[in-house]
């Protein structure tokens, strides 16, 4: 365990803890990324721990025919006594007989899968030649071990990096937004880009795996997640351009995000504001209608979704709040250099976690709000804590200019909440 101070490129001291932390792993990420792409299945090889996992950060969810299952790993799975590929190609044989609507089958490893040393780029492969051209197999790990929550869609991105379709040398240029995002919004961001002129533009994950945009030179990309480092890093190996810019929360991140590809893509400047600035101003309205419950009050984020940084700059140049701390597993300053600019110079940050050693800050502080994991919320509520869950600011639609208002309500609830229950 360690703890150690350091300025960040923004010119911000920056906390950076290595201790015990309380985060889920990424095998979280299939909630939203099975909805998201539809024709893909998502199986886990994995243990029982996983799979309740699974289902319980699922929620109760019916769906006649689920797009996620775990393939259990039995003790004698794990001690060698049979040959786990076996089991695996057995499993697979089966699911793809009785569902032949899975075009894409994800192999997701676990802890398990990685302690016993299961190779499952190899399974993917030897799975693959088997199906195809039905059925592409590709495989991630969504495995705890030094993972946090939202790593889970970025392995499954990066995964498929390399199977999108190649842009001819001759390609013109291409907007690629990249992180998965509710289909409301991504339906609304392409709007808004055919309104300001860019044609070309495709999405990463597309809704259905027979929709892979083509990459390559002539690709720009703007990443609409904090948390795809690996994914930027194989796109770039593709030959895709990053467009540097903050992240599309808020009014003010929408409008920056949105400008940075309309600068890239020589959108006029007023063409640009007559299509944006109606837009903008309802979500300034929006969330003005929160500023009453949340100007001047205290927030704590603790490190869980790596959204914290954005979050924390919508809350304080929208909402007037005052930033107690700012938690992140993990600060990519190159991918957060524009978050950074903005955040308020005095803004406090910490990377990284030592649980304990956070409460007690957290406790000393006594802010009005406290956002974090499921594990710690209840505690911290029992203590007499508002809590706001950081999960649920994952699976919510929060992007763009209409759920900029949803945004600060999320907020604002448990303070209401927490109001009416003191009263
Ligand atoms: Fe637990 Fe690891 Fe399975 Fe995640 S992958 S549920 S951390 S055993």
């Amino acid at each position: 365990m360690n703890t150690r101070l350091q300025s960040c490129s923004a010119g911000d001291n920056v906390l950076r803890e290595r201790g015990q932390r309380e985060v889920f792993c990424g095998l979280t990420g299939i909630v939203w990324l099975h909805r998201k792409i539809q024709d893909a299945f998502f199986l886990v090889v994995g243990s029982r721990t996983c799979a309740h996992l699974i289902q319980s950060a699922a929620g109760v969810m019916i769906f006649a025919e689920p797009r996620f299952a775990t393939a259990i790993m039995e003790e004698r799975d794990l001690a060698g006594l049979v040959d786990a590929n076996d089991e695996l190609d057995r499993i697979v044989a089966q699911l793809l007989a009785r569902r032949p609507d899975i075009k894409l089958l994800f192999l997701v490893g676990s802890c398990p899968s990685e302690v016993i040393k299961l190779d499952l780029s190899r399974a993917a492969l030897r799975l693959s030649r088997q199906f195809s051209p039905a059925v592409r197999v590709l495989n991630y790990s969504g495995s705890g071990i030094e993972t946090t929550f939202t790593q889970g869609e970025d392995a499954c991105l990066a995964s498929l990096v390399p199977v999108l379709p190649e842009a001819g040398p001759k390609a013109p240029s291409s907007l690629l937004i990249v992180g998965a995002l509710a289909d409301v919004v991504e339906d609304q961001f392409r709007r808004l880009f055919a309104a300001l002129g860019i044609s070309l533009v495709s999405f990463l994950p597309p809704r259905r795996s027979t929709e892979l945009p083509t990459v390559g030179p002539s690709t720009h990309y703007l990443l609409a997640q904090p948390f795809l480092h690996e994914t930027a890093h194989a796109l770039e190996q593709r030959g895709c351009k990053r467009i540097v810019a903050p992240f599309p929360l808020g009014s003010e991140g929408t409008t920056v995000w949105l400008r940075a590809a309309a600068i890239q893509f020589s959108v006029d400047g007023a063409h640009f504001n007559a299509v944006t600035t109606p837009l903008r101003e309802r979500a300034d309205r929006a969330i003005g209608r929160y500023r009453p419950q949340l100007t001047g009050k205290r927030i704590f984020l603790f490190p869980d979704s790596q959204i914290e940084i954005p979050l924390a700059r919508f809350l304080a140049r929208e909402l007037g709040v005052d930033l107690v701390e700012i938690g992140t597993p993990y600060l990519h300053r190159e991918h957060l250099a524009a978050e950074l600019a903005l955040l308020p110079p005095e803004a406090r940050l910490s990377e990284g976690q030592d649980v304990e050693r956070q409460l007690d800050r957290c406790r000393q502080a006594a802010p009005d709000l406290v956002v974090c994991g499921l594990g710690l919320a209840n505690p911290l509520e029992a203590e007499g804590f508002a809590t706001k869950w950081s999960i649920e600011l994952i699976f919510t639609p929060i992007q763009g200019y209409e759920q900029a208002g949803d945004l600060a309500e999320l907020f604002a609830r448990p303070l209401v909440r927490r109001a009416r229950l003191v009263a």
